[in-house]
């Protein structure tokens, strides 16, 4: 039994097991077995990360917090949760490895997922021409002519990112005018790769066994038109991923965990969410970390108020003191 489960392993996640830990609180991370480190394992350079003046790598970045969490005492597990029992005091979280952990305490913290664009060929051409990840693919499509559906900073780094491989870059956007960033507006307009094609929706994706092209519907006069095209990277955002959670925790309108206040509390006592999960607007690295801190320190709290027979039959921090003093001793 743990005092605190963190389920996913993005910077909320990563944050809130780095106080956790730090607070003695021996953290369990539950990091899914192929997206360990969340959305910034498929990103190029941060630039907005502070403390990184010059940049830094996304899955530098995540390797960086996954080693401070763990240098203070959390264990990280590389697998799935696949069902979640929320309510009575003792949380129940099974593994796809069919483990099941006990916790007095969960953060939730598991991010969003790319959105798709509905189409019937979308995913039969997925990995076929069609991706949501350039870091992941780009590399396929050297001299090729690709497009990147969407108009948000996700669209622009991707577009930006993929003219290192690609001849051609079209951008596709439903309007005409961007929600990207002007940093990132600016250096995608000034790009000689990449054309905007303004106020088209992706309507169609052909190709029998690979993505040949796409068709376009004009937004503004409904006329259709064909771009020949040998990938298309899909940018348009993502949803707050709450699957697991559906039936037992409250969710809003728009799909995120609703929480009390500025706190990461959820309806349910004893379960914290945080991050991207709970953050329709702002879901930046940044502000995912701080709000990893918050339901830190609220589970903190929270352990805090149950009575010390129970929170002893816990799991204890394995030689925090120790781990901590280890850089001192190795330069000795
Ligand atoms: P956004 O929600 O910001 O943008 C999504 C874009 O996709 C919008 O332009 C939207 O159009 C368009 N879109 C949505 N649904 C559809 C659809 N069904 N068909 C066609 N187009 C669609 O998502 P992002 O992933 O770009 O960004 C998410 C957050 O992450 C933002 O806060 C962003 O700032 C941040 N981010 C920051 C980066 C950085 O700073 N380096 C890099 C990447 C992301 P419309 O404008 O019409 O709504």
């Amino acid at each position: 039994m743990r005092q605190v489960i963190i389920i996913g392993s993005g910077p909320a996640g990563y944050t809130a097991a780095i106080y956790a830990a730090r607070a003695n609180l021996a953290p369990l991370v539950i990091a899914s077995s192929v997206e360990a480190g969340g959305e910034l394992m498929k990103t190029t350079e941060i630039e907005n990360y502070p403390g990184f003046a010059a940049g830094i790598q996304g899955p530098d970045l995540m390797l960086e917090m996954q080693k401070q969490a763990e240098r203070f005492g959390t264990e990280v597990v590389l697998d799935d949760v696949t069902d979640l029992q929320l309510d009575g005091q003792m949380k129940k979280v099974t593994l796809g490895n069919g483990d099941v952990h006990e916790a007095l305490s969960i953060v939730f913290a598991t991010g969003s997922a790319y959105r798709k664009l509905g189409l019937p060929d979308e995913e039969r051409l997925s990995g076929y021409g069609v991706s949501w990840c350039a870091t992941c693919d780009g590399f396929f499509f050297r001299k090729k002519t690709i497009a990147v559906v969407g108009g948000g900073d996700s669209a622009m780094e991707e577009a930006t990112f993929l003219t290192k491989f690609a001849d051609k870059v079209y951008v596709i956007h439903r309007k005409d005018e961007l929600r990207a960033s002007k940093a990132m507006q600016e250096r995608a307009f000034s790009d000689p790769k990449i054309e905007f094609v303004w106020n088209s929706a992706v309507t169609g994706i052909t190709g029998s066994e690979l993505v040949d092209g796409i068709d376009l519907t004009d937004t503004v006069t409904g006329a259709t038109s064909h771009l020949d095209v040998s990938g298309l990277f899909i940018a348009i955002g993502a949803d707050p991923r709450t699957h697991l959670v559906h039936g037992q925790l409250d969710i809003n309108p728009d799909g995120t965990v609703v929480v009390d206040g500025r706190s990461s509390r959820t309806n349910i006592t004893g379960v914290f969410a945080a991050g991207d999960v709970i953050d329709p607007t702002y879901r930046q690295a940044v502000t995912a970390a701080g709000s990893g801190t918050v339901a830190a320190l609220d589970a903190e709290h929270y352990l805090a108020s149950l009575p010390r027979e129970l929170v002893a039959g816990a799991v204890q921090p394995a030689r925090v003191e120790e781990v901590e003093e280890k850089p001192n001793e190795e330069a000795a």
